[in-house]
């Protein structure tokens, strides 16, 4: 299976990137890997458009092309993030308005939207600071990405893992954290 790893941290040495790591070493040698990673990249979050580059282009943007490419090579998706202000970081919601552009991502029809990622898979992997309890009755928190954008360009199922209330874990519990994500990424 081709699989792609998209990372949205600024520092390695964080527990996101503690995640990243679990997962790239932890997958199965019979797959194909490529990593995205989006700081390293220093990908623009901006999305452009005007009278003379019109938004009904922007799934043909020359500067996107490698990143279609490597969406439309991937049959599975990992996304790993922390929660910023409810939701994904900056860097990464400029991605998906910049990459997942409709005629690429999907189109519309009637009244609703036909996903053109149907086939792939995905799984969310965010850390966050609020306790698990509390989220439900919360909006976002890594459901967006996997209902409102994946979902709606046909990518499921997707497997969402929320770490919860990261500032009041102990040290020991982010370790079993850290391995469990090892053996989910196993499983793939
Ligand atoms: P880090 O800060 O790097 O680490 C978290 C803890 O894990 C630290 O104690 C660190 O020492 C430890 N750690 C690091 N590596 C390891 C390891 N290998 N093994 C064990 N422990 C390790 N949270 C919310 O709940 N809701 C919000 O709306 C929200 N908004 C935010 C907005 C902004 C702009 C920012 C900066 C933060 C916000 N947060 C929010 C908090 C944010 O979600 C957390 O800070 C983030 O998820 C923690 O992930 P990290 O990788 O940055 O962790």
């Amino acid at each position: 299976m081709n699989i792609l790893i998209i990372y949205a941290h600024p520092n390695h040495k964080s527990f996101n990137g503690a995640i990243f790591r679990q997962v790239k070493n932890h997958l199965n040698s019979k797959h194909q890997v490529r990593i995205l990673d989006l700081y390293a990249e220093k990908f623009d979050p901006l999305l452009h458009f005007d009278e003379d580059h019109l938004r009904r282009d922007l799934y043909k943007d020359p500067e996107m092309e490698k990143y279609r490419q490597l969406i439309s090579w991937a049959d599975h998706l990992i996304w790993i993030f922390p929660i910023w202000w409810g939701g994904m970081p900056a860097i990464l919601k400029g991605f998906i308005d910049r990459v997942f552009a409709s005629g690429f991502a999907y189109s519309y029809k009637g009244m609703g939207m036909q996903g053109h990622l149907m086939g792939k898979t995905a799984w969310i992997i965010s850390t966050h600071n609020t306790p698990g309890f509390v989220t439900a009755f919360l909006q976002d928190y890594g459901r967006v990405l996997k209902n409102q954008v994946l979902g709606m360009c046909g990518i499921k199922p997707c497997q969402l893992t929320s770490l919860a209330y990261l500032r009041g874990t102990s040290y020991e519990k982010r370790q079993k954290m850290l391995a469990t994500i090892a053996q989910q990424a196993q499983k793939i």
